[in-house]
């Protein structure tokens, strides 16, 4: 993991080492706060292309909405910030962090202003779930569910969903798994700690609803456009039991960190012939060549970084 040498950081490029903020700022105390996470990749002609920038700064704004936060910038303010701090960085493909916070120093969850500061950092960041990438994951329901829809918008990036994800990925990993899965409150399949998940079975693809408690990813998105545009498989956003799951032909998890990532394996159970999919391996080249703007149609997603 290698960060970038500068920090947007309310409206300038900083050094990396001066971009701090006080141990008794609201934020880090009750996690009120919203993030976003996507990536540049570097196009054939050498230039970085960050992938649906605008997708993400949407629901970042989002976000902050749904908490009722004030970002302190336009949506267009916040595109410029974004390709100024990956041209900065001088990388090619890298992972970009925007995070938006209340920065007092008051305690008490009622802040006396909710006019957010906003910093942008990015990183050299290989694939979240490394080999699993090529042989596919070995993925375990946990005892951690998403929250239900009456306890937080599961839709919204904020910064405390983080401590269900969190407890979800410790148990997973410390059982010896590369990722986790998580359930709904009412017991059908939500998403992973950091990713959404699609089965296919006779053809056809399914991922579960935003009633789910998922956030509905930009990969998501991106992914149920290929598939029907390009694999010609029709995709439905419907309940999905763990049954479903273990009787997938494939599986498969999306999102800005894991890409397209196989899943071979979910509690012990085989999925399809225990090896990554072939519409899962179509899915993961055709998504690569979107993402380096190689797809004619797909590169208006693409902002280029002159
Ligand atoms: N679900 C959760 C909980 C996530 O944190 C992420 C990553 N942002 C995703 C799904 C995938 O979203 P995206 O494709 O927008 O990265």
């Amino acid at each position: 993991m290698r960060w970038g040498e500068k920090i947007w950081f309310d409206g300038e490029l900083i050094p990396f080492s001066e971009a701090k903020v006080h141990v008794m700022m609201h934020t880090l105390h009750y996690g009120v706060g919203v993030f976003e996470g996507m990536r540049a990749y570097r196009l054939d002609d050498g230039t970085p292309g960050i992938f649906r920038l605008e997708e993400h700064l949407k629901r970042f704004a989002f976000s902050a909405r749904a908490y009722k936060l004030e970002l302190p910038y336009t949506l267009e303010e916040l595109k410029k910030a974004v390709i100024e701090t990956v041209r900065a960085s001088g990388f090619g493909d890298c992972y970009i962090r925007p995070i938006a916070f209340i920065n007092l120093t008051q305690i008490g969850l009622y802040p006396s202003e909710r006019r957010l500061s906003v910093a942008i950092g990015v990183l050299e960041w290989g694939k979240y779930l490394g080999k699993a990438y090529e042989r596919g994951a070995r993925v375990a329901t946990v005892r951690w569910r998403r929250p239900p829809p009456d306890v937080l918008p599961a839709n919204a990036k904020a910064i405390g969903n983080y401590l269900n994800s969190y407890l979800a990925t410790l148990e997973a990993r410390e059982r010896g798994f590369d990722e986790a899965l998580m359930l709904d409150h009412r017991g059908f399949v939500s998403e992973g700690p950091g990713e959404n998940v699609f089965l296919v079975k006779n053809g056809r693809a399914l991922t579960p609803p935003v009633h789910a408690s998922i956030l509905p990813g930009i990969t998501r998105g991106t992914v149920m456009v290929l598939l029907r545009e390009k694999l010609g498989l029709s995709v439905e956003e419907r309940d999905i039991t763990l049954g479903m799951l273990y009787d997938a032909d494939e599986l498969f998890f999306v999102g800005t960190a894991v890409e397209v990532t196989p899943i071979v394996e979910v509690d012990g159970i085989t999925i399809g012939n225990g090896q990554p999919g072939s519409i899962t391996r179509r899915l993961q080249k055709l998504y690569e060549d979107a993402v380096r703007g190689r797809v004619e149609e797909y590169r208006g997603w693409i902002t280029r970084v002159e």
